[in-house]
């Protein structure tokens, strides 16, 4: 792992410097390139200028590891109420969400009913529920719930990561499902005996992840998307799909919202199903440094914020 990365994803777990970071008017300022506004109307607004572009999306409210600090009622009722606007408004827009805001720090259980509430409320939509992966120690738990909303709400869907060895397992254990995955290459710092640590390692296991899952597709089996801006990959993993002669319903690439734009309409033009996936919320700290970290080199356009 790059040290820049490294710096910038052990920052991200500061609260210091996330009390510091989320006062200051550049930083409001820069965030602004990853997510329209903090408010629910602004990722509802950007959602609208989507779909008129072909476009789809996905939104979620920052906040993880919340507990304590905010009830999960709270959470769940938010995003219930997210569900009824979006119906209102006549948009697509589906929602995602972290584990860890719906209490899976403190209780199993818990986030279990939690979770459980939301697909139910996503279900009388009509609607699809994301489930969102974080960081390693979570995944057992997170697979364990997987399963128990796929089972009942089969339009419930999972993030899995690329980088993580076990992945290829996890995936296999969750066929009898026909799951649908958000293939990523995941965004936390891990250590080497859990996750790849160079970064061509993780590229090829998400290629053959990929291609595992457009086989599954292909036969009923699972729902790919493939959630990354690595174009090499994209193409590459369209182009496999296409020579197997696979329509757009069956499989998916989705972005985040603020990269890659052009291409998500260009991909879009070309006959792909493209979701933009769009950020919103006041507690944008450790995602954004998720953000910068991904890329070092947008470290520079915050440093160019604070002069604008
Ligand atoms: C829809 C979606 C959902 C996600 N959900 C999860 C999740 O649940 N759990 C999880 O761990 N991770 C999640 N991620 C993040 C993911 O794991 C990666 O950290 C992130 O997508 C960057 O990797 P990449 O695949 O785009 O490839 P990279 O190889 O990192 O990037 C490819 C190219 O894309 C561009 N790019 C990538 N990131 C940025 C950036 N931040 N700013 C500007 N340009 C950039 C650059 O040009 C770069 O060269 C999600 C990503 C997406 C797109």
């Amino acid at each position: 792992m790059s040290i820049a990365r490294n710096l910038l994803l052990r920052a991200s777990k500061s609260p210091w410097l996330a009390r510091q970071m989320t006062q200051r008017a550049f930083a409001r300022r820069a965030v602004r390139k990853f997510m329209p506004g903090e408010e629910l109307g602004d990722a509802l607004g950007a959602a609208a200028t989507l779909q008129s572009a072909g476009i789809g999306s996905i939104i979620t409210r920052l906040g993880e590891t919340l507990t304590g600090e905010r009830n999960t009622d709270e959470v769940r009722e938010h995003y219930i109420s997210a569900m009824a606007d979006v119906a209102r408004r006549g948009l697509s827009t589906v929602i995602s969400i972290k584990p860890t805001q719906l209490g899976l720090d403190s209780s199993m259980a818990e986030c279990g009913r939690q979770l459980e509430a939301l697909a139910q409320a996503a279900h009388e939509h009509g609607a699809f529920i994301w489930m969102d992966m974080e960081d390693s120690s979570y995944v057992d738990r997170t697979l364990e719930l997987y399963e128990r909303v796929k089972s009942v709400y089969p339009k419930t869907g999972l993030a899995m990561q690329a980088y993580l060895y076990r992945t290829p397992k996890d995936l296999e254990r969750l066929m009898p499902l026909r799951p649908v995955v958000r293939l990523v290459k995941g965004a936390y710092a891990e250590p080497a005996n859990v996750a790849f640590p160079k970064k061509a390692d993780t590229d090829a296991a998400f290629v053959e992840l990929g291609e595992t899952l457009l086989a599954a597709s292909k036969e009923g089996k699972a729902m790919p998307i493939f959630g990354t801006h690595d174009m090499n990959i994209v193409h590459r993993l369209v182009g496999r799909a296409r020579s197997m002669q696979m329509t757009k319903e069956q499989f998916e690439v989705h972005m985040l919202y603020g990269i890659r734009s052009a291409e998500q309409r260009a991909l879009t033009a070309d006959g792909v199903g493209v979701r933009c996936l769009i950020s919103y919320g006041s507690n944008w700290f450790p995602w954004y440094m998720r953000r910068l970290a991904e890329r070092p080199a947008n470290v520079w356009f915050v440093v160019k914020s604070t002069f604008a």
